[in-house]
């Protein structure tokens, strides 16, 4: 006995209504093979009875035992293997799958048994249901009994030892009905056929044994005992009045439809009925179930049912052919939170050193030079810090050779001390324009400059390490008093004209310099700017097209024309006072002599004057008294006197300035007298290099008719013993950019960190690092910004896809039933499911990356060119293609979670029926 069901009792609670009880405790055991038919009037729980026994719908009491193994302990795991392994389904509305051809239905039957399909099998079945040569064909090219052969070939496959079959022969006219039913006879031969049917015709006809149910009773159970089936007789002859019906021949409905037709061409009155005595002519007896022999205990085995993913593919991504639109407007909300959740990221994984080192690797910044700044802190607890700009020292060239590889250049500007740290040398004096009838001189708004950042020594191996070429002329050598100007600068007199201005300002000159045009670089060579003769012109390389639009003036600029200029001077000024553009190059030896007479001290200087007053001010560079002009200084008592130790000159602009601070009353800058009185008998204090100095004011220098470029004066004997000491005289560092990058990205490491533990730090002084040092804080902002709109937006693209998910189970809902009635498991529809949204999440993942992609680059775009910023913002890389394939897919598996959790936990009968 291979199936038995004990005190089966199934109860329909429907929503609305009351509860219909439609199988009341039936009892029946069934044997191993044979035809048994379900027979009962519409309504008596035949469907009911034999969904229980396929395990498709759940019973509400009593057991079903299957190969002597009761299904109490069953889950739902269970009965989709049970009917993997036992049953083949076959429906009255065939529930083939449309989509696939009548091969592919077969095959997909078989492979869900875990073996695989090959013609030869596929092409046998067909044989035994008498569709040899369909397995090409899409179920919609087959008539309505093709079909149902096609859906028991699917269940032949598996070669159960049960089929079952629920009206099957319901939807077809009488003559296909009988080929399905004799086909279903002919498997009855080894294996339990169970048809549900309400035509007594067939029943009679094909039974082995007809059990009747009525209101969910079984209210007769009758066998064949005989197995003799009525041989088909050739069939009914008519011949005139005459109708003639073989011995124990059995009329069908269709016989007597033909012989009324018959009698009706006749023309008679007469019509030919035939007594129900004589249809039943197989002789039926009531079931003896003891003679069904029970099952041996053990053979119960069951089959996983593993739907193949090339199928469960073909399933998923079939139905994103429905709901276009919405699957797109999915896709396209999706990819905009993806697109964002990516932002967030670059902007996140913003990093000051790539983004400096791509910035200044996409920028071409040929020139590395550096500041220095200390830390000190202020406020009462020493909270608050700035980072004070310092003046470097050969030690601190060296440092920075030691760390970065990168010899740089010092850079001396005598002017620093004026409160800037880098002094400008204006040479407009030396400019013909200034000179001539209609002197405009050279206006500030012009890509040509006027002055000098400093002076810097500069020989071969410095121009090649700073890929500079000598224009004309030559390097300076020696110490004489000998430099060379950029090409770039040489262009300003190109432009502008040369006016050797230096007798006239020495006063030596009779009239004012006459204006000389120059026309060439060459030209240039042996005139004088500062009393230096030029003697080479060396190009730094200075793209002056690049930057000349930026000072042109133009009525019709937009808002953004004007950014996009001023950011160009922005960049342009780095370049001026950072690179070796402005630089006085001068040989080492004439820059030794040029800086040992003077040190940049650029310190404060305070003491206490006779009142109790601070007297303050700021001291810039020193030089030696035996520089200045004796006549015009000023003593004390009128009269000249030596210096002693620390006795020093102030020129009277410098004076005035301290004396004020410390002044209670009215001081006039021409009042000589009361300044000197105020200063002399004070004694000032002021740090330099690691040491302390006091220095009283012996004299003034009367600077009034000029500009001193220095603000203190000291003795030789005190300039030689103090000048060599405070090392520290440039103003800032200059190098060329390394080729590499790794040798950029270390040096843009090291000048973003501190440098050991004084706080010292060495600034890259470019653009790029100025405004990444802006834009910081707003990058963490933007991150974050992006990351909270981002988890919006994927939150409700999940909820999106899990809708469109949900709508596509509702479209696939039959197919569902379908596959889980002829075998497949839960989990199956998980994979049908899961390979619809991971098609829709890889349509999001390239969407995306592709959208990341070009936001990115129009992002970098806007900075760069909309902007005029230098910098490469968002780096986009393998990081990021990771992440939002991992979101994709994260967001797809969360999607169709639910949903089709939902539906792969239906029974598979409420599946089927489409509830
Ligand atoms: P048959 O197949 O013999 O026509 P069914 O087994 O389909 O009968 O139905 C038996 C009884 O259960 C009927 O009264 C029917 O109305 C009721 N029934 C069947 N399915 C449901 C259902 N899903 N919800 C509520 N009642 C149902
Ligand atoms: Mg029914």
């Amino acid at each position: 006995r291979l199936l038995e069901v004990k005190n089966l009792t199934k109860i329909y609670r429907p929503k609305k209504g009351v509860p219909v009880k439609a199988l009341d405790n039936v009892s029946i055991k069934f044997p191993e093979k044979g035809m048994v038919f379900l027979l009962g009037k519409s309504g008596s729980g035949k469907s009911t009875l034999l969904n229980l026994l396929g395990g498709l719908d759940r019973y509400d009491g009593g057991e079903l035992i299957i190969n002597g193994v009761s299904s109490k302990s069953f889950g739902q795991k269970h009965f989709d293997s049970y009917r993997n392994t036992y049953v083949g389904f076959i429906f009255q509305e065939y529930n083939v799958l449309d989509e696939f051809s009548v091969g592919a239905n077969i095959g997909l039957a078989i492979e869900l048994q875990g073996r695989k399909a090959n013609e030869k099998d596929i092409n046998d079945i067909l044989d035994r249901v008498d569709l040899a040569g369909y397995g090409s064909r899409k179920p919609n090219e087959l008539s309505g009994g093709q079909k149902q052969r096609v859906a028991i070939a699917r269940a032949l496959v598996k070669n159960p030892r049960i089929i079952m079959a629920d009206e099957p022969t319901g939807a077809l006219d009488s003559v296909t009905g009988r080929q399905v039913l004799d086909t279903l006879k002919k498997l009855s031969s080894d294996k339990l056929v169970i048809v549900v049917s309400h035509d007594r015709d067939f029943a009679e006809r094909y039974a082995d044994r007809i059990i009747e149910l009525s209101d969910g009773h079984v209210s007769s159970d009758m066998e064949y005992l005989s197995d003799s089936v009525p041989e088909e007789a050739a069939g009914l002859s008519f011949d005139g009045n005459t109708v003639t019906v073989p011995a124990k021949y059995r009329l069908t409905q269709d016989d007597l439809e033909k012989i009324n037709a018959y009698i009706q061409a006749l023309e008679t009155e007469a019509s030919i009925s035939l007594p129900a005595a004589y249809r039943a002519a197989r002789k039926a007896t009531a079931t003896d179930e003891s003679r069904i022999v029970p099952a041996k205990a053990g053979d119960f085995k069951l089959i996983r049912s593993r739907l193949p993913m090339r199928f469960a593919y073909r399933i998923g991504v079939s139905s994103l052919k429905f709901k276009k639109v919405r699957l797109a407007f999915t896709i396209l909300l999706s990819c905009v939170a993806f697109v964002l959740f990516g932002l967030a990221d670059t902007f996140g994984s913003y990093d000051y050193v790539s983004t400096c080192t791509d910035s200044i690797v996409d920028s071409q910044i040929g020139y590395a030079s550096v500041e220095k700044s200390v830390k000190q802190y202020y406020g009462a607890d020493k909270d608050f810090f700035y980072f004070v700009p310092q003046l470097l020292s050969e030690d601190d060239l060296d440092d920075l050779f030691r760390e970065t590889g990168i010899r740089f250049n010092g850079v001396w500007s005598p002017l620093a001390g004026y409160g800037y740290y880098q002094g400008d040398l204006s040479f407009d004096d030396y400019i013909g324009q200034k000179y001539s009838d209609n002197p405009a001189g050279v206006s500030y708004d012009s890509v040509y400059s006027t002055s000098f950042s400093g002076y810097a020594a500069v020989d071969a191996g410095v121009l090649e390490d700073a890929g500079m070429s000598l224009t004309a002329g030559r390097l300076p050598e020696g110490d004489a008093d000998e430099i060379a100007i950029s090409l770039y600068l040489a262009q300003t007199f190109i432009n502008y004209g040369y006016a050797d201005a230096d007798p006239y300002l020495s006063g030596n000159a009779d009239g004012v310099p006459k204006p000389e045009a120059v026309s060439s670089p060459e030209e240039l060579i042996g005139r004088t700017v500062f009393g230096h003769r030029i003697v080479g012109i060396v190009d730094t390389h200075v793209d002056i097209d690049r930057y000349a639009p930026a000072y042109e003036t133009d009525p019709g600029d937009t808002a953004a024309d004007l950014l996009l200029k001023y950011a160009l001077q922005n960049e342009f000024s780095y370049i001026k006072s950072y690179s070796f553009s402005r630089v006085i190059m001068v040989s080492g030896d004439y820059m030794k002599a040029l800086t040992s007479d003077t040190a940049v001290l650029n310190c404060e200087v305070s003491g206490l004057n006779a009142d109790g007053y601070i007297m303050y001010g700021y001291l810039g560079s020193a030089g030696r008294i035996s520089e200045l002009d004796p006549e015009k200084l000023i003593f004390p008592d009128g009269e000249a006197a030596d210096f002693t130790r620390f006795e020093t000159v102030l020129p009277l602009s410098v004076a005035y300035d301290i004396a004020f601070s410390g002044s209670v009353s009215e001081l006039s800058p021409d009042d000589v007298d009361s300044i000197l009185s105020l200063l002399k008998d004070v004694e000032f204090e002021f740090s330099a290099g690691n040491t302390e100095y006091r220095f009283t004011v012996a004299a003034l220098y009367d600077d009034r008719d000029e500009i001193s470029p220095k603000s203190v004066f000291f003795s030789d004997g005190d300039a030689d013993a103090m000048f060599s000491s405070i090392s520290a005289k440039y103003s800032f560092a200059a190098a060329s950019m390394p080729e590499s990058e790794r040798d950029i990205r270390n040096l843009v490491r090291f000048t973003g960190e501190e440098y050991g533990d004084t706080g010292t730090k060495y600034s890259l002084c470019n653009p790029v690092a100025y405004e990444l040092e802006l834009l910081d804080s707003l990058f963490t902002t933007l991150s974050t910004v992006f990351l909270y709109i981002g988890i919006g937006f994927a939150v409700f693209a999940s909820l999106l896809l899990s809708n469109f998910i949900s709508a596509s189970i509702t479209h696939k809902k039959r197919e569902i039933g379908i596959l889980r009635a002829i075998g497949s498991r839960g989990n199956d529809v998980f994979r049908i499911f899961f390979s619809e949204s991971f098609t829709i999440a890889m349509i999001n993942f390239v969407l995306t990356v592709l959208g990341l992609f070009l936001i990115t680059e129009w992002i970098n775009g806007v900075i760069r060119n909309g902007a005029g910023l230098l910098i490469t913002v968002l780096g986009f890389g393998l990081r990021q293609i990771l992440l939002v394939l991992a979101i994709s897919i994260l967001v797809a598996a969360v999607a169709s979670f639910i949903p089709v959790k939902r539906i792969a936990s239906k029974k598979p009968i409420d599946a089927i029926r489409d509830r």
